[in-house]
């Protein structure tokens, strides 16, 4: 039982739409839907039981989050995308057929020394510019090399990742030109996986998939779109509705401030609705005033500070806001981007930040 009406409501229909909508632009190619982090957000469960008959895998941060993957029912391709550093993880890669990236050297020495009664299939990862995980690209067939003759791998997709696909950026095309590279004179992998959201839509980074090409999707399947870049017309439907009731109302004269630190003042007679959603729910509290939220069908503006659990709004225009209306702090018609422009962060950061006390309601 729930009796505070605060939620985040998430939609399985908007997750499948998302889902064959990036099929549709992929053109071929194998889709990896990542579900690292609970679903973005959304709740693992949700997640994968909305994506498993769209995508040919999934991808989990670390083995924690792929056990909940399972836990959730799902028996298709699994990636660790940490990977793994020890025997007894990778014991549970084979028991639960799960494929680990293999990013260091510490990583493809576990796996060379483990007794494995049958082999994993395994993602290297190099580095082609982002140095953050990754083989410099020199040692890379070396690597390949090792696997190749470990019993214990039974096949390898080569991969790296994008650093600035978000974005207008010369390190795109030297990325994409240097993964080029690699699949070309490298040997000993099957599959290939460059892409992630942003770099399936960026002109600087695009390629025709092919079929042993992975898109390593997460953004996208919720419904928001990664780039500021792209001119492409998404029809991405967002997944996660953020809601909270007003729970009160205050006419404020012209010099009076609501909030913590005073931080808006009334120009003129104001109306200010507080709504139960505060940073403790996840809402940023760098969020400046004026971010928008909706009430009854009308777009409205944060005004002050946001607080542990609370949040205060500017309703002067509304006509009849009661305690007790929804209000909408990003979904289908306030978009998280707009609320992560206006808190300095990325929607990622928001959609994954919704803490554990808000309900994920599966409409
Ligand atoms: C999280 C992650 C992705 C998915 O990124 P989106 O921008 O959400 O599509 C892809 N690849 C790797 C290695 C990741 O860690």
């Amino acid at each position: 039982m729930h009796y505070r009406q605060t939620r985040a409501e998430i939609s399985s229909s908007a997750i499948k739409h998302n889902a064959n909508w990036v099929r549709r632009i992929m053109e071929g190619g194998k889709l990896l839907g990542v579900v690292k982090a609970d679903g973005y957000g959304h709740g693992v469960i949700p997640a994968v039981r909305a994506l498993e008959p769209h995508v040919d895998g999934m991808a989990a941060g670390f083995m924690e989050e792929a056990l909940a993957v399972r836990e959730s029912g799902y028996k298709g391709p699994l990636v660790i995308l940490e990977g793994c550093f020890s025997a007894a993880e990778l014991t549970i890669c084979y028991e639960q057929d799960l494929s680990p990236v293999v990013h260091c050297e510490q990583q493809l020495e576990c796996i060379e020394q483990a007794q494995l009664r049958s082999p994993l299939w395994v993602w290297l990862k190099i580095d082609t510019g982002m140095h953050r995980l990754g083989w410099p690209q020199e040692q890379a067939q070396q690597a390949l090399n090792r696997l190749q003759s470990s019993n214990n791998v039974s096949g390898v997709t080569l991969m790296s990742h994008l650093a600035n696909a978000d974005a207008e950026h010369s390190r795109n095309a030297s990325q994409k030109q240097q993964f080029n590279k690699l699949s070309d004179t490298l040997s000993g992998y099957q599959a290939l996986s460059f892409h992630n959201s942003a770099g399936l839509l960026n002109p600087d980074t695009q390629w025709p998939l092919q079929a042993n090409d992975w898109l390593r999707a997460g953004l996208l399947l919720y419904g928001v779109n990664p780039s500021s870049v792209t001119e492409v017309q998404t029809e991405l439907q967002p997944a996660m509705r953020l809601v909270a009731p007003v729970i009160a109302l205050h006419k404020l004269e012209k010099g009076e401030s609501v909030g913590y630190g005073s931080a808006w003042t009334a120009d003129k007679p104001r109306v200010v609705a507080t709504v139960a959603m505060g940073y403790a729910d996840g809402y940023p509290r760098q969020a400046q005033n004026g971010t928008p939220a909706m009430v009854r069908g009308q777009r409205v503006g944060l005004a002050g500070r946001v607080s542990m659990d609370m949040l205060t709004i500017d309703v002067t225009e509304v006509e009849g806001v009661q305690i007790g209306d929804d209000v909408e702090l990003w979904g289908q018609n306030v978009d998280v981007r707009r609320v992560a422009d206006c808190a300095d962060t990325i929607s990622w950061h928001l959609l994954t930040g919704v803490s554990g006390r808000v309900p994920r309601v599966i409409v």
